[in-house]
């Protein structure tokens, strides 16, 4: 029995999905307008961690991941400028540029996680026409209305908007402070934005859009005309979400910090649509803390995968760190910390050569093992038990490479895959253009540098190798 903890519910249930052996899950993705920093990364790890316990006990995952590539802005709150136009400006590219180079970083960043793909990739700007019908639905029930800059969702029309994060009880009266400009209630949000336009000019030049990203809708035009406008940032995921997973469907995923907004939006525009939930368990990731502060990028503590890799850091061992803890507790990120797993991680792989391998006894560790996966994903305890039966000698190989599915640490790895820190490689480069003039007392200096930071360099035919000291 698999029980997972749901956030709607604020219980643990068991998981009992919609059509047997099957899991409809819905992952929001990332907003691909910089790179994504590790504590982003965390989130996905624990939904990886989630896809393979789901495949581990038999069913076909359906996986579906967003990628948002307009419409979210640098407020949560409708306000501010839209992320992806701001990273253009910042790099002098297109947002579209902007969009499809940060998308293919993501990508690669989960491979290095080892996490695995989903079964479909939806794009936010694929899914305009999507977005459109939703939000005239949800005009035509009587759901929306209009301010000089969009379409907004009343929240007041529905009854339990708020429920996932309990906003009731908590941040209704605080929301009654905030400057509300148009919005007829705090929590209200926008569901399509009008494309701000420059001033017409006074020698008569026709006003320009601001925005590179801009498509016609019915919205703020008369009778059959059109007007230039983006979806909101929330809209997306519902119309995907109906549009591959039906609904309701079964998981739906995102970090802790989607809840009072992201998801509760979700769940207002979906419901108040098909008047059906949206999906049955909602679950949550916690946040990577930085000096017990969160990551944001915003914040300036922004660490990325490459971060990581440039201080000898692998992703894998990245990944080993993450899973020590429960995906609902807080993580509080250290260089030491990391070290140490990558340690582990090594010591684990070096240790799967060393058990025996054919088919003995051993399903109890097995049973012992689904026991702690299938208690809301309690991987730490997991990897504990792991680490127990290999002091006793009592699990074959075979049954750790079983594991290894629901934990994606590669423990099969006959090589082990040296992560070279930049410091490291750029010695390195030095060493092979001193070598190439012949200048052997410099490649002789530099060898020693090259120890100082604990890696030793072999020359071979096919140049030079590097190992750790
Ligand atoms: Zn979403």
């Amino acid at each position: 029995m698999l029980t997972l903890y749901n956030t709607l519910t604020r219980k643990k249930e068991e998981f009992n999905p919609l059509q047997a052996h099957t899991a409809g899950l819905y992952t929001c993705g990332p907003t691909v307008y910089n790179y994504a920093h590790i504590g982003n990364l965390r989130t996905y790890v624990f939904e990886d961690i989630l896809k393979r316990v789901l495949q581990y006990n038999g069913y076909t995952v359906n996986h579906v991941m967003n990628i948002t590539d307009v419409g979210h802005l640098t407020s949560d709150a409708d306000e501010g400028e839209d992320k992806m136009e701001k990273g253009a400006k910042r790099e002098g590219k297109t947002a579209w540029e902007i969009a499809e180079f940060y998308t293919q970083a993501f990508k690669q960043n989960l491979k290095d996680l080892h996490i695995l793909e989903p079964n479909i990739w939806c794009k936010a700007t694929d899914h305009i026409e999507e977005q459109i019908n939703l939000v005239q639905k949800l005009t035509d029930k009587g759901f929306t209305y209009e301010t000089s800059d969009g379409i907004y969702f009343d929240t007041t029309k529905l009854a339990d908007y708020g429920k996932l994060a309990n906003l009731q009880n908590q941040e209704l009266k605080a929301g009654a402070r905030v400057d509300l400009g148009e919005k007829r209630n705090a929590h209200d949000f926008a569901l399509w934005k009008w494309s701000e336009r420059s001033e017409r000019h006074p020698e008569g030049d026709q006003p320009k859009s601001k925005r590179q990203m801009e498509w016609p809708a019915p919205f703020g035009a008369g009778q059959g005309q059109t007007r230039m406008g983006f979806p909101g940032w929330h809209i997306e995921c519902s119309a995907m979400s109906a549009k591959y997973l039906g609904q309701p469907f079964d998981i739906h995923c995102g970090g802790i910090d989607h809840v009072p907004v992201h998801h509760t939006n979700e769940i207002a525009q979906s419901e108040a649509a098909y008047d059906k939930p949206l999906a049955n368990y909602w679950m949550h990731g916690e946040f990577l803390l930085v000096n017990e502060g969160k990551m944001a990028k915003s914040e300036n503590n922004f660490i990325t995968l490459e971060t990581l890799k440039e201080k000898g850091i692998s992703p894998l061992a990245y990944r080993y760190f993450l899973l020590q803890t429960h995906y609902r507790k807080q993580l509080n990120f250290s260089w030491e910390a990391l070290e140490a797993s990558q340690t582990a991680l090594k010591k684990l792989q070096q240790q799967v050569e060393s058990l025996p391998d054919h088919k003995k006894q051993d399903s109890w560790f097995k049973d012992k093992f689904n026991e702690w996966i299938n208690d809301d994903l309690n991987i730490p305890n997991a990897l504990a038990w792991i680490w127990q039966a290999i002091k006793e000698k009592d699990i074959t190989k075979e049954t750790l490479l079983d594991f290894d599915k629901v934990l994606g640490l590669n423990l099969d790895a006959k090589e082990e895959t040296i992560v070279i820190p930049t410091e490291v490689q750029n010695i390195l480069d030095a060493r092979l253009k001193a070598r190439t003039e012949k200048n052997w007392t410099e490649s002789d200096r530099l060898r020693d540098e090259i120890k100082k930071l604990n890696f030793d360099v072999e020359d071979t035919k096919e140049g030079q190798k590097i190992n750790k000291l």
